[in-house]
């Protein structure tokens, strides 16, 4: 079997940055697509906050504009999900569902998937109709609306003030009659003017015509239903990253984020980058420069495997 110089695993932002940087080093990169080619960012119509587009772009357009930046300096796509690894210092094995292959270095950058309710319109208004599970990225465009945040824990709490910088109303819906943020989150939250706390309720249809209107809900106590007028939705009921590939292989923390020392991990020849190991920003330019980092240190770690020092 021949042994590949780099293997990049994910071709969301991280993964294409990490190619970039790869084929320019003339590595000659293998990029893995996985289930979703381009990532998180093809789900979404508008990127706002991705420097270097001061009328916005389309995430669809701008990791497909990533991907041909990778490909014109070389770097090589598969359309493949990885299924299963083993990775030691010596050898790094990669079997996918039609193909087995080997590498010298290997940049993990298989991302992220937020948490959802899986209840009726959640689907058909995400991304760009009403639902969106990043109030950093989708916060602005919610500017004077009324707008739902969905979960009771700390990012919850820092979404919903977050979003009182632009919505006339936050309602910060959870099924419990008490949240579990920290006291100092919480106490932000409950004293906001803005923020209107909506306990013990269960959210169980959205409803609107082409975008949200409304979200129904459940009163835990009593069943009853009601309607909430609002025009977003925004789902902080956590994120998984994809990682259950490692488990076992490399240390993750205990909500399973790679963990790793930058973009180093304890294999000498595995680097992280993107979502994947970052529970704390999420954003396409912290996964890009991540990728950037990996590419750069699995170049220097290439180099030395060649000269020896
Ligand atoms: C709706 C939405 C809107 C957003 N808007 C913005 C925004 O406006 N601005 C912003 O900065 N950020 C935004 N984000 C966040 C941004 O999309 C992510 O931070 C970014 O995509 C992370 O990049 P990534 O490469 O780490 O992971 P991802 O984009 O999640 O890509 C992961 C890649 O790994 C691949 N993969 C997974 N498992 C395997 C496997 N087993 N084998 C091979 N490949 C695998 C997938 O196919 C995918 O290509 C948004 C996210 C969402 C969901």
């Amino acid at each position: 079997m021949p042994e590949e110089k780099i293997v990049v695993i994910g071709s969301g932002c991280a993964g294409l940055t990490a190619a970039i940087y790869a084929a320019r080093a003339g590595l000659n990169p293998l990029v893995i697509e996985g289930p979703q080619p381009g990532g998180q960012l093809t789900t979404t119509s508008h990127v706002e906050n991705f420097p270097g587009f001061p009328e916005n772009i389309s995430g669809y357009e701008l990791v497909m504009n990533m991907r041909q930046q990778a490909e014109r300096f070389g770097a090589r796509f598969l359309s493949e999900v990885v299924r299963k690894v083993a990775f030691t210092a010596q050898k790094k094995q990669m079997t996918c569902d039609g193909t087995t292959l080997l590498a010298k270095a290997v940049i993990i950058a298989t991302g992220a998937s937020a948490r959802t309710l899986g209840i009726p319109g959640e689907k058909e208004f995400y991304g760009g109709k009403g639902v969106s599970t990043c109030a950093t990225c989708d916060g602005v465009f919610y500017r004077h609306h009324e707008v739902i945040v969905i979960g009771g824990g700390d990012t919850a709490c820092e979404d919903a003030l977050f979003l009182t910088r632009f919505c006339s109303c936050v309602y910060l819906l959870h099924r419990r009659n008490q949240l579990r943020a920290s006291k100092i989150m919480a106490e932000r939250v409950t004293h906001h003017e803005k923020i209107r706390c909506l306990w013990s309720r269960i959210p169980l249809n959205i409803l609107g015509k082409d975008h949200v209107e409304s979200l129904q809900v459940q009163r835990v106590e009593t069943q009853e239903t009601e309607l909430i007028p609002c025009r977003g939705i925004f789902l902080a009921i956590g994120h998984v990253p994809n990682t259950s590939l490692f488990q076992k292989i490399l240390p993750l923390n205990d909500q399973g984020y790679l963990l790793g020392k930058g973009v180093e991990t304890e294999i000498p020849g595995i680097f992280i980058a993107g979502d994947c190991a970052d529970p704390h920003y999420r954003q396409a330019v912290t996964a890009a420069g991540m990728g950037c980092s990996a590419a750069i240190m699995a170049e220097r770690y290439l180099s030395k495997l060649d000269y020896g020092n």
